[in-house]
C-alpha cells in the first residue's frame, strides 16, 4: 500500500489521502481547507489527481473539513461508492447542502464559479453506501475494511484498511472520552501502519466532569441576575452534548425545569433530528436514559425554533433564558443577533464552549476584548464572559497515546491533522513512550503516476 497526503498535512483541515493498493486507488476523506482566505482559496483548485481513477470514498465523519470536496469529486468526474456509517451520511449531506448556499454566495461576491453548487451534492448521495460499526466489508477486489467507533461526533468511525497483505489504521478524528451520549473510541489491536490525527498532540484538556459545573454556574448566574445565558455551539455533537448536560442538570433538579432553553439554529435542530434517528450508536448511559422514557433531546423546557420569525420571538420572552446559536466562532449566524442584543448587560452571560479561531469574535471575545463591532455598530461588553475548553470533540495528548499504545505491530505512525507544533510534540512523545517509529508526511510535490494497468490475457 502506498499513501499520499494531499490536505491536513501540519494543518488541522482538508483532510485527504490518496491509497493505492491492489493497483487500483482509493480516498481515505475528502475535506475541504479552512481558516484564513488564502488557505480556503485551495479549495477552488484541481485535485493533484485524476478523480476518474478514484474507485472508492472511505469517509471518516462528516466535519466539513473531512466530507466538504466530496461534491467537487463528484463534478471532476468520481464516480465510485462512498463508504460510511449511516449516520455520518445523513450529517454530511445536511453539510454540505448548508455550506453550497454559503460557497455560491461567496463565489458570486468574488467573480467565479463556486466550488461545488447543490446539483453536485444530489447527484452525490447516488454514490452513498452506508456501514455498519466492526463489520470487515469489501470495498473493491482484494481491498476490505472495518469502520470502528471513533467517538468523536455521531457516526465518526477509525478505518482498517486490509491490502496487499498488510493493515493500516485511519484514526480520523479521535473524541475527548467520556462524553454524553458518544461511545468511546474503538480499542484496536493490531496494525502494520497507523495514520493518527494530532489536533491536541500537544495539549492536555483537563478535567471532563467540569463540563456540567461550567453549565450550573451559568444558569445560576442568569437567575440570579434575571438575565440571559448565550451558548455559541456547532450544529453537530456541541450542541446535543449541552442539551444533555442540561437536560441532566434539571432531572437532578438542580436548575429549575421551567427556564426556557432555545435551540436557535435551523443546522443544530436538523442535526438533532439526525441524532435521534440513531440511539443504536449511543453509548450505555445514553440509551438507558432514552429507554427510561426521559428524551434529552426533546425535554419540556426546550424548544426549537428554526423559523426566522420564531427566532425573533425570543427577544419578547422574558429572562431568565437560555439559547444556543450557532455559529459556534460567532463568525455568522443567528449568534450575532443575540450578543448583539444582550453584551452589554452585566446581567446576561456568555458562555463559549469550543476552540476559537484567531480572529474570530468568539476568540476576541475570549480573549477579553470590551468593545466589540457587531452590524457596523459599536458594543461594550459588559456580560459576563466565561470560556470552557473541556467541551472539546478532540482527543489530547494522553488520549491520543493511550488509544495508540493498544494496537500491536506498529512498523511506523503517520501524524497528520495537527499544526506544526502538535504533530512534532506528539512524534517525540510517540517515539519516547511507545518506542514507535513516526513520520510526518509532507505534501507530494508532484502528480501521482497513475495506477498500474494489470495486464489481461
Ligand atoms: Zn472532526
Amino acid at each position: 500500500m502506498d499513501l499520499k497526503f494531499y490536505g491536513a498535512v501540519q494543518e488541522v483541515t482538508g483532510s485527504n489521502i490518496l491509497v493505492e493498493a491492489s493497483n487500483t486507488r482509493l480516498l481515505v476523506d475528502c475535506g475541504v481547507f479552512q481558516g484564513r482566505k488564502m488557505i480556503e482559496d485551495r479549495n477552488y483548485e484541481p485535485f493533484p489527481y485524476d478523480a476518474h481513477s478514484i474507485k472508492v470514498v472511505l469517509l471518516t465523519h462528516a466535519h466539513l473539513d473531512h466530507c466538504g470536496r466530496l461534491p467537487k469529486l463528484y463534478h471532476a468526474g468520481f464516480r465510485g461508492k462512498i463508504f460510511a456509517t449511516a449516520a455520518t451520511l445523513d450529517l454530511t449531506l445536511m453539510s454540505l447542502n448548508d455550506s453550497a448556499d454559503i460557497i455560491e454566495e461567496e463565489a458570486l461576491e468574488n467573480g467565479r464559479l463556486p466550488y461545488y453548487t447543490k446539483d453536485d451534492v444530489a447527484n452525490l448521495t447516488s454514490l452513498f453506501q452506508p456501514v455498519e460499526y466492526d463489520q470487515t466489508i469489501e470495498v473493491l477486489p482484494g481491498i476490505k475494511a472495518c469502520f470502528r467507533e471513533a467517538g468523536h461526533i455521531l457516526g465518526s468511525a477509525s478505518i482498517e484498511l486490509f491490502a496487499d497483505g498488510e493493515k493500516i489504521v485511519f484514526s480520523g478524528d479521535l473524541g475527548n472520552h467520556p462524553v454524553p451520549i458518544l461511545r468511546p473510541p474503538a480499542t484496536i489491536d493490531s496494525a502494520d501502519y497507523v495514520v493518527m490525527e494530532s489536533t491536541y498532540g500537544h495539549d492536555f484538556h483537563g478535567d471532563l466532569s467540569s463540563r456540567r459545573k461550567y453549565l450550573q454556574d451559568a444558569v445560576d448566574y442568569i437567575i440570579k441576575h434575571r438575565g440571559v445565558l448565550m451558548i455559541p455551539a456547532f450544529a453537530i455533537q456541541r450542541t446535543q452534548e449541552i442539551l444533555y448536560e442540561l437536560d441532566t442538570l434539571i432531572e437532578e433538579g438542580k436548575i429549575p425545569a421551567d427556564i426556557p432553553i432555545y435551540v436557535d439554529s435551523p443546522l443544530a435542530i436538523e442535526a438533532t433530528e439526525i441524532f435521534s434517528k440513531y440511539p443504536n450508536y449511543y453509548n450505555d448511559q445514553a440509551k438507558k436514559i432514552i429507554r427510561s422514557g426521559d428524551d434529552f433531546l426533546h425535554f419540556k423546557s426546550l424548544k426549537f425554533t428554526p423559523k426566522v420569525e420564531d427566532s425573533k420571538a425570543i427577544n419578547f420572552v422574558d429572562p431568565p433564558k437560555i439559547v444556543i446559536a450557532g455559529s459556534g466562532m460567532i463568525t455568522a449566524g443567528r449568534i450575532t443577533h443575540h450578543i448583539r442584543r444582550y453584551i452589554s448587560d452585566e446581567r446576561n452571560y456568555l458562555l463559549i464552549v469550543g476552540f476559537q479561531v484567531a480572529g474570530t469574535m468568539g476568540r476576541r471575545l475570549m480573549d477579553g476584548e470590551k468593545q466589540i463591532g457587531i452590524f457596523h455598530e459599536k458594543h461594550i461588553v459588559r456580560a459576563k464572559v466565561e470560556v470552557a475548553t473541556c467541551f472539546s470533540a478532540h482527543a489530547d495528548q494522553k488520549q491520543l497515546i493511550e488509544w495508540l499504545s493498544n494496537i500491536k505491530g506498529v512498523k511506523k505512525v503517520y501524524l497528520n491533522h495537527g499544526e506544526k507544533e502538535n504533530i512534532e510534540a506528539l512524534s517525540v512523545v510517540v517515539q519516547k513512550q511507545l518506542n514507535l517509529t513516526t513520520e510526518i508526511p509532507q505534501m507530494p510535490m508532484t502528480k501521482p503516476t497513475p495506477p498500474q494497468v494489470v495486464a489481461t490475457a
